[in-house]
């Protein structure tokens, strides 16, 4: 089963979300290996990154998907997780290089600390040339060191731009996909579930209360973060604190692997690539096709397709393929 939970600390400026993709993980790499299955390393990265986008769209009001991409300069050179506000999510990687089994986050994607990590707030309703909001931060900390963990990275990021004391832990393998966040915030109690307007840096460091619940939550070890339940992690980690806990997302807004490709976004960059482009494939193959990477569906467009698509009447293209 896959869950996603969100708390605070009640009455402290503390707040958390815990999320395991149990089948939604699972359903995600079995899709995936039918195109061919990732280097574990890369697998591992994937798992940890849909679980980090997943906490990050529940802890912001937004809508729209949260596309987490890390950008690397080694052997793996794009990977990205992307969560529609329904926690519906999806992730894909491409590689240019071998990625050993041994290799570490640096070893693909930090070679020489000129990977990037990307963190994309891409609206839902994208009024016509309003761009989404990205923030990039480097794969190494203040004094240029590596850093060789996601969860660093991105504890990094929340802190430099949004002010924010921040504890992740994240795991991944081949069964489920987890995470832990934990999030000092300059409000205590029902204020604290919104994003904070106001400047928050003098806090930072500062909390006792944060302090002591990060402290309990990076004790969380992988093992335990792949292998208990929701109820057993929260319990074994803050029995002694004053949770309140919010009803979880049910039903059809449950976290789930799902893609938002279809034929009709796939027409769109045909249509947006040209009649002409289109054609000459279509003289040179007898078909088009185009595979999605996130989830291998195949779509494919026969000449009959093509004239369709290119048709007077067809004149508004779709949206185009994101
Ligand atoms: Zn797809």
């Amino acid at each position: 089963m896959s869950e996603l939970h969100k708390f605070i600390f009640e009455g402290l400026p503390v707040r958390g979300a815990l999320v395991v993709l149990d089948d939604a993980w699972q359903d995600m790499i079995a899709k995936r290996s039918e195109a061919g299955k990732f280097p574990q390393p890369v697998q591992n990265l994937l798992g940890e990154m849909a679980a980090a986008a997943m906490l990050m769209q529940a802890n912001i009001k937004f809508n729209g998907a949260v596309v987490l991409q890390i950008q690397g300069d080694g052997p793996l050179k794009i990977a990205v997780a992307e969560v529609q506000p329904d926690f519906a999510v999806r992730a894909t990687a491409s590689l240019h290089g071998e990625v050993s089994e041994q290799d570490q986050f640096s070893d693909m994607v930090n070679v020489n600390n000129a990977g990037r990590c990307a963190i994309t707030l891409d609206p839902k309703d994208r009024l016509p040339g309003q761009q989404p909001y990205q923030g990039v931060v480097p794969l190494y900390d203040d004094s240029g060191e590596k850093i060789n963990q996601l969860s660093e990275v991105l504890q990094h990021y929340m802190l430099q731009s949004e002010q924010l004391d921040t504890c992740l832990v994240l795991a991944a393998n081949d069964t489920r996909a987890a995470g832990l966040l934990i999030q000092r915030l300059p409000l205590a109690g029902e204020g604290n579930l919104g994003v904070p307007s106001e400047s928050n840096e003098d806090g930072i460091g500062k909390s006792d209360d944060y302090n002591r619940i990060a402290t309990l939550a990076s004790s969380l070890t992988s093992e335990e973060l792949l292998t208990l339940g929701v109820e057993d992690l929260l319990h074994r980690l803050f029995w002694e604190e004053p949770i309140a806990r919010f009803i979880p997302p049910q039903g059809v807004d449950k976290p789930r692997f799902q893609c938002s490709c279809s034929r009709e976004r796939v027409s769109g960059m045909l249509h947006s690539l040209g009649a002409d482009e289109v054609d000459s494939i279509i003289a040179e193959r007898g078909d088009v096709e185009v595979g999605c990477e996130f989830c291998g569906a195949m779509y494919r467009f026969d000449p009959v397709d093509s004239a369709q698509l290119f048709a007077p009447s067809s004149a508004s293209p779709p949206d185009v393929l994101q």
